[in-house]
């Protein structure tokens, strides 16, 4: 299949690549050959799907999310962080352990990550392993992928849950067993919820289990003052990415971070080294703030991957729109504090497409052997062709005033995606 459009894409962090009238080869396994502006004569017997003067970019990659919050985004941010957990998040998680109620959360979630473009998601769900094999099984119909997790918590250092250390294990094995049926579009994913509300013992199991299963990873890094404290009081020889590491949370298998804000330049190091991808959601450090700010630039320059997270329930949108506007003013005032220079506008949507797709493997840009995955986007409105906006420009333009509405396609390895709950309103 060839697609024709008005192409945007990002090879890397300062290399974006803009064809106006150009084609997108797309082979039998769903995966690009070429992108050009002429159809090479090879080629040419190829079927076209013309998107003429439509924007056509990667799709978003949601790397940090929590299932059980979609129903509190926006409450509670008064509050410190530990009373928002308290208040907020572990009543929504206990909900969520209503499969009734779970259910009918994973679909809107999965309807809202749809209508906000983001084709893959990293997704942390409650202790429940129901609740999160429910996700798993709709999300694999939906044509989406994801990486999911029933979270892993059995000490309550922080908030008031803890679950039993073997049955934790035990339900996360079940999880990898029953995702092994679906189709390899859904991944069981290890999540403990960090390393304060884990036992040595479950962080051990866990790390044992992943690396069994090749199963990918996900957890919090370093998020605010106080659970970096704990950790350094339970291993003072140790940094925070060390005791993952210790327990083979950390590279050995696709690893997500989120936050890593108090992290030394030697654990950036480590961080680099292992191969693991910071998910930074800066709605989320805003709305909770965890009294230090991430310095991105510091990251990115010690050439640590970087993706975009939206943070449900700390941070109160899925739309990846405004996590990547939220990225460049939050760099934006990082600077006053570090002297760092701020992320552009496209710097934000290459860590949003490039650096979150990282995780999943070739995903997130259009060079060669990467996965079809794409945004159609009418932007007629914003920019009109008399206007004369070149697409960089447009593709500025639709970044901070645009909106989902403008997305008129969606593909997810090669196919187009249609809303997967039609019936569920809103979105
Ligand atoms: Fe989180």
């Amino acid at each position: 299949m060839i697609y024709h459009g008005d192409i945007f894409y990002c090879k890397d962090l300062t290399d974006f690549i803009a064809i106006k009238d150009g084609y997108i080869i797309v082979d039998a396994e769903n995966r690009i050959v070429d992108v050009c502006s002429a159809i090479p004569e090879r080629y040419e017997r190829e079927p076209v799907r013309d998107h003429n003067n439509k924007l056509i970019i990667p799709a978003f990659c949601d790397i940090h999310l929590h299932s059980s919050q979609l129903v509190n985004t926006g409450l509670g941010y008064d509050f410190p962080f530990e009373e928002w957990l308290i208040k907020y998040t572990n009543p929504a998680e206990r909900q969520y352990a209503d499969l009734a109620k779970a259910e009918a959360i994973n679909k809107r979630l999965i309807n809202q990550l749809w209508y906000y473009g983001s084709m893959h998601s990293v997704i942390m769900g409650s202790t429940d392993a129901l609740s999160a094999l429910n996700l798993m099984k709709h999300y694999d119909k939906s044509g989406m992928r994801a990486y999911i997790g029933k979270m892993n918590a059995d000490v309550a250092a922080f908030g008031d849950q803890a679950e039993d250390s073997e049955r934790s294990v035990e339900e996360t094995r079940l999880l990898a067993e029953e995702a092994k049926k679906l189709s390899d579009s859904v991944f069981c994913c290890v999540s403990p919820e960090f390393v304060p509300n884990c036992s040595d013992r479950l962080l051990m199991r866990l790390g044992e289990l992943a690396v069994e299963y090749s199963l990918p990873v996900q957890s919090h890094l370093s998020e605010g003052e106080a659970d970096v404290q704990a950790v350094k009081d339970r291993y003072p020889e140790l940094s925070y990415s060390q005791v993952y590491l210790k327990y083979q949370l950390f590279g050995q298998t696709s690893t997500v971070m989120a936050h890593a804000i108090y992290t030394s330049k030697e654990e950036r190091t480590l961080i680099k080294e292992r191969n693991v991808t910071v998910a930074h959601c800066p709605i989320a450090l805003s709305n909770i703030p965890s009294g230090k700010t991430m310095p991105l630039r510091e990251f990115l320059e010690d050439g640590v991957n970087i993706g975009l997270g939206s943070d449900i329930g700390g941070g109160h949108t899925l739309n990846m729109m405004r996590v990547i506007e939220q990225t460049v003013h939050y760099s934006k005032f990082q600077q006053f504090i570090d002297g760092s220079k701020p992320l552009s506008i496209l710097e934000a949507f290459a860590l949003a497409t490039l650096g979150g797709g990282k995780v999943f493997g070739e995903v997130g840009s259009f060079q060669p052997r990467y996965h079809f995955d794409a945004l159609v986007i009418d932007d007629e409105e914003l920019s009109p062709e008399a206007a004369g906006y070149d697409i960089k420009e447009r593709v500025e333009r639709f970044l901070y005033e645009g909106n989902a509405g403008l997305i008129q396609e969606r593909y997810c390895h090669g196919k187009k995606v249609d809303k997967p709950f039609p019936d569920i309103i809103p979105k």
